[in-house]
């Protein structure tokens, strides 16, 4: 289970403060060489690791950032990287998108992918309106978003997800109406709705308040958030994360192995990675946040680190991931007068496979009662 972090964007959106460069060109540049060197690299000081998670899980997942910028020559090389490092025969292979370079570059630029092995396409749609998407300052507009899907379809890819946000002081319920049936319409395999949080680093956290003026009053998330809920359950998407929809059997791998807690090898800047030792110890450590993240690892800097875990630590991880699932924990991660408790109380119920979960209808508040149980 490998991800690839691709810094780079061409423009900022004003809602997102990941760890991010700026690319203006459209050619390949000083630093997008420089991070494909260090990312080339990094894999050969990592090769063990690589293997046992490839092992383990066959997936890769190359997020950002905006993955879709790189030069199709970039991106070979880096999968040749990856091969060299036994890596290869992805069972799960997911590239970020985003939809104005869809549209931009076109159907061979999708058969290219397919061809290299991607064989699903995560696109950062957000909204279907235009003054929506202008005010988060995205690259696209909805006609753009529109004209990406359908191009991803006629090159072949069978295997989509769409990202939403809502929660923002501007979406009207018309609007996220709008945008879920346009989605619905496209019918992608996959859904991603993610509540908008203002966090600093980001264009609005600058504003006065800090950007708080950009987030919907709470009830109005929930109402929000249920909406979501309920139309994409009407339309056979099963809601199988907090902030995951999928058509049966089209659940993402890589990212359902999060919530497992299955290990991973996280590549390039600001890139998290976890690990469990044939002893039991388990380990988080995370690249620093800079274009020279390796030098950064040889001599650590402010923003690389790690983590051991202790037992504790490991008990609140499973139960905050398991929790924010339809597949929920497994029996005896609580104790049983605390299970008992929450069941009478109708704020945990049992899974058909004899796991506990939070109702649905209880996640949009599943912090706080996440956090009771810690
Ligand atoms: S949301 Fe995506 S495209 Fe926009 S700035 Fe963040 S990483 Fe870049």
């Amino acid at each position: 289970m490998l991800y690839v972090h691709v810094p780079f964007c061409r423009s900022f959106c004003a809602y997102c403060s990941f760890y991010s460069e700026r690319l203006p060109g459209e050619a390949e540049g000083p630093a997008l060489r420089s991070w494909l060197e260090q990312l080339k690299r990094e894999i050969s000081v990592r090769g063990a690791e690589i293997v046992v998670s490839h092992r383990a899980l066959p997936t890769l997942y190359i997020g950002g950032g905006t993955p879709s910028l790189l030069p199709l020559p970039v991106l070979e090389e880096l999968l040749q990287a990856l091969r060299e490092a036994r890596a290869d025969g992805f069972e799960e292979f997911t590239l970020e998108l985003n939809p104005e370079d869809v549209a931009g570059r076109g159907p061979d630029y999708v058969r290219s992918l397919l061809a290299l092995g991607v064989n699903r396409f995560s696109m950062g749609v957000q909204s279907l309106s235009d003054p929506l998407l202008l005010s988060m300052r995205r690259r696209h507009t909805a006609a753009r978003a529109r004209q990406a899907f359908r191009t991803l379809r006629e090159a072949g890819a069978e295997n989509i997800s769409v990202d939403l946000i809502f929660g923002l002081a501007e979406l009207s319920n018309d609007v996220l109406d709008q945008t879920l049936a346009g989605f619905l319409k496209w019918r992608p395999e996959h859904i991603s709705a993610y509540q908008l949080s203002v966090e600093s680093g980001c264009a609005w956290a600058e504003e006065q308040g800090g950007g708080s003026g950009r987030i919907a009053p709470e009830e109005q998330c929930a109402r929000q958030y249920s909406r979501i809920c309920t139309t994409l359950a009407e339309a056979g998407y099963r809601h199988y994360e907090i902030s995951n929809w999928a058509l049966p059997g089209r659940e993402a791998r890589h990212n359902a192995a999060y919530w497992n807690r299955t290990p991973y090898v996280g590549l390039g800047p600001a890139a998290h990675s976890f690990q469990i030792f044939p002893d039991g110890r388990q380990r988080r450590s995370w690249n620093a946040e800079a274009l020279r993240w390796l030098e950064a690892q040889e001599k650590p800097l402010p923003g690389a680190g790690e983590e051991w875990l202790t037992a504790g630590q490991i008990r609140e991880e499973s139960l905050m991931l398991g929790l924010r699932t339809a597949a929920g924990i497994e029996q005896g991660l609580l104790s049983g007068e605390i299970a008992a408790k929450k069941q009478k109380e109708g704020l945990l119920e049992t899974t058909p496979e004899g796991r506990q979960r939070i109702p649905e209808r209880l996640w949009f508040v599943s912090d706080g009662l996440i956090a009771d149980l810690l």
